[in-house]
Formats: C-alpha cells, structure tokens, sequence
C-alpha cells in the first residue's frame, strides 16, 4: 500500500498509549501516516566514532577552540561519541547545589562529566567500568566538560551507540524516547508493506531510493549517505507531486476560455483622482498589463515584482475595481494578521469612500463578527475581503470569487495558494513579492506566470542611508536616534529574541524595552509588539504608533512585512548578524517610506561568521532588492533558499 492509506490510528501501535496520543495530536499526527511523514527535524550521530581529545590540543587550533581572548581560552562546544572508562568520582558545590562530577578517559584523552541534578549516576557509573559515551565537551577552568551527555552499558548490545538517532519536533508531554519508540514500532508493523509510488523507471534513472528504504533511513538512517539519498528520493516524490498538481491547473487555466469581458475602468478612475498623488509609470505600466490581463479570454496569472514600498499595495487595489463594478468578489491575502489588518484598513480609507464593501477575516477575528462577515461573503455582500491564510479554511465561501490577489507571495506554500483558487472558478491571480524569485523556480512553482515589475520608486524618495555599528559601540546609534527623535520622526528597534534565553546571551526585545524605557529614552513614548502578545494589544500598539502618539517601537521581525509608517525615519537592528538577508532588506523597507531622510543602523556583535560579514556588507552597500536577491542567491544558494524558508514557496 500507499504510505499516505496508512490511516489506522495511532493508538493501534503497541507501546503508543494515551498519554502520548494527546502529545502526538498536538502536532497533528493521528494516523500511523502521518507518524511517519513526521521527519526529524535534526539527527544525533551515536555511530561515528569522535574521541576526546587529547590535553594540550586546545593550544593548537583544536576545532572546539574558537579563539584566545585576553588570556582566556574561549571555547565552542564539540561533539564526543566514544567507549570511555570511568576513573573517578568527585562533587564540588555547597549543600543544595553539590554536584556529582565524574571522571572519564578513553584511549586518547581525558574529560569530566558534570552530573547536574543527576548525583544518582554516581551507582551507575562505576570507577573501572568502561561505557558509552556520548556527549557535548566544552573546555573550561583547563579542563574538558560536558553537562549535556548521554551514557551507556559497555558491552551489552547498546540502544544507541552506533546509530544515526533522529531529533524529531515535540509537543505536550513526548520525549525523543517516546517519538523514536513509536515511529520504530510503525516502521517494524507497517515498513514492509509501504509500495512505491514513484515508477520504477525514474527511480532508476535518478538513483533513487525504494519508497520503503527511503522513509526507514528518514527516521533511522544506516548512515550518513543513506540519509541524504532518502532526503533526495523524498523531495523528489514530493517534487513531482507539486509539479504534477501545478501543470494540471496551468493546462486547465490555458484550456479553459471564458468569454470576453469588457470592464469598466470607472471606479479605477475615481480612486486615482482621489489619490493625492499620482502613479508612478510602472504602476501604470502594471496597471495596463493586469486590465488586458483580465479582459482576455484566458485567466490572469501574474506575479507583481517591486522592492519594499515600490506602491504595490495601491495596484493591487486598482486591481480588484474592475471585478467590484461588475459584482465579482476579491480576496487579498497577507502573511501575517499585522500586514492584513494594515491592508484592510488602508483599504478601508481609500474604497470605502467609493461605496466598496470591504470585510477583515484572520483566525482572530471573533466569532459573532466571523458568523457575520463569512454570511456575507458567501452572499456576495462583500466585494473585497482581506485576511489572512484564514481566508482558505473550509468555512470560507464566495458567492462568485473572480479575483485572488497574495501579498508577500513567498511567505505562503503553493498549496495554500491552490487552495484560496479553489474557491471560485478559475480565478484571476495577482501575486505580489519583494523578493524576486528567479525565473526556473518561478517555472517549477506556477507552470506559466506573467511578470510584472515596478522597478520606479514613488517620487520625493530619499535612498536609506544605513550604518553599519559593533556591539558597545550603540550609544553612538542612541545619540543619533535621539536626535531623530526631537525632531518628531519615530524609530523601530528590532531584536531577534522576544524573551531572554539561556542557551544565547542575546539581546531581546523584552528586556531591550524595559531598557531603553528606562535608561535610555525616558523622555519618549515607546512601546513593544511580538508574536506572543494578544492580539489587542499588538493593534492598539500598532494603531498607536501609526498615529504617533509613540515615538518608538521595539519589536521582532513582526514588524518585517509591509508595515507603513512614513513618519518612521530611524530602524535600529541589533545582532542584525542572527538575521537573514531578505529579512534585513525587508526591515529596512520600513523606513524610507517618507519624504525625510531615513537611517538603519546595523548593530552587530563580536562573533561574526563569514556569511554574516557578507550579508552585513550587502547591506551597506545596497538599497536594491533586486541586487540584494542576487546576493543571497550567491552567497546561500538556491538550495538553501528553497529548503529552510519555514513556509517558502517551496515546503519540502
Ligand atoms: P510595497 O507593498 O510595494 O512595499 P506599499 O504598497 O506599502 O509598498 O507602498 C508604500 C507607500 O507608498 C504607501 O504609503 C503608499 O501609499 C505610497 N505610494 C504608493 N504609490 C505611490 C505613488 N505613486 N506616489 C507616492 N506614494 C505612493
Ligand atoms: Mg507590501
């Protein structure tokens, strides 16, 4: 059988009870395929064979060694898989906190195990018995230590000395114990019968993997090179899907004719003369190609290329006037509840006036005003509703869904896209992205799709200028916000944690808050937003800063996507070294989006990779997204592009 026709649930493998059903349901997994379309998310190399490392290596360019400072030896981690003998025990700590420390060798060198909370491993590791181990050393006080370590049995048949272990996602009360036992137990019960769904043929002529050999080695590699070819052979299956599916709906949309429509650009017109601007030639160009695009006989497919604040939001609009006039509905689709709420709102201002019904719907909106706005839709009352990815959930219904249109494009999967289509007949499509996608991945996801792009920015535009800072050296970056600040203009702070975390001594937007608050801007209102807030309190924050009543906002990458305040004139990232290219670019585009001069500060901390210097270099050196795409495409490669994106255009 097929993997996926392995619906028997969960609670059917022996060893799976209840208690970690609830866990598993969590993470949405109730059949025993989906247990097993649960890949790890990392794997532990047990079967290797790493050593300790001998003393007096640390003087000379050991790998754990990151650099000698001030005297002081600075240490990375390194991983040890080894068959070490114990040779002592010994505790340091007072009373409470008196800790087990127990002292190890193998045949090249020596290291301590710090028994943290586990003093109880003083009966199971035995000075002259030899186990194995398996654990994260760190040089410190002269010595080598690992507080994070696994042990055991030398000798009798070990459970993970030797293996490739997977490290999958958990929710609830799982362990990795729980998740590996269950997922060994669906591979013994169901491996054997798993068929493969690929034809033979190409799995020939790509050397690819038997289906069934491919999902064991996910989850339970035999080695490292049997891992990456069952990565290949899955992405491919999942690949050929995608592409199957997407060409399906290309020929469909190429076959399908409808009849020529003749629309009216009156409502187009009025909005335009209502504008207190006017259009840049791209957008008229854009413009142009989108209303031929709509007249013709064969469904629209476009994706609209602009950087950050080229005015595609304002097309997009234009876009759906034609489809309004004539009784069809729109839908507008933004990544994030922030994003669409600033749509809907600015959608509100610009069409309401022009007697446009225009509905809000994400997950969040509550349930009176979601039973209201989902009758209506399917009434055909409403003629342009903007949300979020809330806008495809089954209860959604259109009365005639003539237009789709997705913000920030590269944030949504393609099925996701395929789905919010599905809910009217061969829909228009409007895509717009920031991030230009080259062109044979563009291919590979739609089949065909006209370009557009808006390479113009909106008049009276200043370039950002951006400055780069190291960590220490930020009071300078304060100073000159400060002085920003007095001048009316407002500044973002961004930071890449929301909370203080124990495994990096990063600075986060919580505690950066109550400092800056505090210490640094006393005299300033200010105010922070992140994911974890509820969500009136991100909207009212938000509205509030929009208006101006706060000068400053510290924030994560929420802020990231399309947010709009030309007032804002100053973006100060910190650790901008943790962040992406495309994110530092689309942080960027918050500010310039007014007729002041605008800053970025980039402050970055002491420990830079190569890549970060790269990113932190394109940053200074360019305001073109476009350039700036190119770049990362060179530095990171499309590989990486396509297979890490959480929700990229490509999710395999
Ligand atoms: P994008 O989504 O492409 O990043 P937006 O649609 O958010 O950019 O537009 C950025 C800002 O530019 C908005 O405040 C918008 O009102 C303004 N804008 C759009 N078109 C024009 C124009 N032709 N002239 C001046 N300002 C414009
Ligand atoms: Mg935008």
């Amino acid at each position: 059988m097929f993997l996926r026709e392995l619906q028997k649930p969960l609670l059917q493998l022996k060893g799976v009870g209840p208690a970690a059903v609830s866990g598993f349901q969590k993470l949405q997994i109730s059949t025993i395929a989906q247990l097993l379309l649960h890949y790890p998310r990392d794997y532990e190399d047990h079967k290797t064979i790493a050593p300790l490392p001998s003393t007096g290596m640390e003087l000379y360019g050991f790998p754990g060694v990151k650099k000698l400072k001030a005297g002081r030896l600075q240490t990375g981690s390194i991983q040890v898989n080894t068959i070490a003998e114990v040779t002592s025990h010994s505790y340091f700590g007072l009373r409470k906190k008196r800790t087990l420390k127990v002292s190890v060798k193998d045949s090249s060198g020596t290291g301590e195990l710090l028994c943290f909370g586990r003093n109880f491993l003083a009966q199971k590791l035995i000075p002259g018995n030899k186990y194995y181990l398996y654990g994260t050393f760190q040089y410190n006080y002269g010595e080598l230590q690992s507080s994070a370590f696994e042990v055991e049995h030398f000798g009798n048949e070990p459970e993970n000395f030797g293996k490739i272990l997977p490290v999958y996602s958990l929710a609830g009360n799982l362990t990795q114990g729980i998740v590996r036992r269950a997922v060994k137990q669906a591979l013994r019960e169901f491996g054997k019968y798993l068929e493969d769904e690929l034809p033979q043929a190409l799995i020939v002529e790509n050397k690819l993997l038997k289906k069934q050999t491919a999902i064991q080695n996910i989850h339970f590699p035999e080695s490292m090179e049997k891992l990456e070819t069952s990565r290949l052979t899955l992405i491919y299956e999942e690949l050929l899907y995608l592409q199957l599916i997407v060409l399906r709906r290309a020929f469909r949309r190429q076959s399908q004719k409808r009849p020529k429509r003749n629309f009216s650009d009156l409502l187009q017109r009025k909005l335009i003369q209502r504008l207190p601007y006017t259009l840049t030639p791209d957008q008229e160009k854009t413009l142009i190609e989108i209303m031929k695009d709509i007249s013709s006989t064969k469904p629209m497919a476009r994706l609209l290329q602009g950087d950050v604040g080229s005015g595609k939001t304002l097309v997009a609009f234009l876009a759906s006037l034609p489809f309004v006039e004539a009784g069809i509905q729109a839908a507008f689709m933004a990544p994030t509840e922030l994003l669409a709420r600033q749509h809907a709102e600015n959608g509100m201002k610009l069409l309401e006036p022009l007697g446009i019904k225009i509905a809000f719907l994400t997950g969040n909106v509550e349930n009176r005003g979601r039973t209201f706005v989902l009758e209506a839709l399917a009434a055909g009352d409403i003629n342009l509703v903007i949300g979020t990815h809330a806008l495809f959930t089954e209860a959604v219904r259109f009365k005639n869904l003539g237009l789709v249109i997705v913000d920030e494009q590269h944030r949504f999967g393609v099925l996701q896209r395929l789905n919010l289509m599905s809910k009217g007949d061969l829909p228009d499509l409007l895509l717009m992205t920031a991030t230009p996608i080259p062109r044979t991945l563009a291919l590979t996801a739609f089949g065909d799709l006209d370009i557009s792009t808006i390479k113009t920015m909106p008049p009276g535009r200043k370039p950002v200028k951006t400055h780069l800072a190291v960590m220490g050296k930020e009071e300078k970056v304060y100073t000159w916000v400060r002085n920003e600040l007095q001048k009316g203009r407002q500044a973002y702070f961004v930071y890449p944690l929301i909370e203080q975390s124990e495994k990096m001594s990063l600075k986060d937007a919580e505690s950066m808050y109550e400092h800056l608050k505090t210490e640094i801007f006393p005299d300033f209102s200010i105010g922070l937003i992140h994911s974890r807030k509820p969500e009136e309190e991100i909207e009212t924050t938000m509205g509030n800063f929009i208006t101006g009543e706060l000068k400053i906002l510290v924030a994560t990458t929420v802020v990231e996507v399309g947010v709009d305040v030309p007032n804002a004139t100053c973006m100060v990232i910190e650790h901008a070294e943790r962040f992406g290219l495309s994110a530092l670019h689309q942080l960027r585009g918050r500010i310039g989006r007014g007729e002041h001069q605008s800053y970025a500060f980039l402050v970055y901390g002491t420990s830079l990779t190569e890549e970060a210097k790269q990113r932190l270099k394109v940053m200074k050196e360019s305001n073109d997204g476009f350039y700036i795409a190119n770049e990362d495409l060179k530095i990171r490669g499309p590989g990486e592009i396509i297979g890490t994106r959480q929700s990229g255009f490509f999710n395999l």
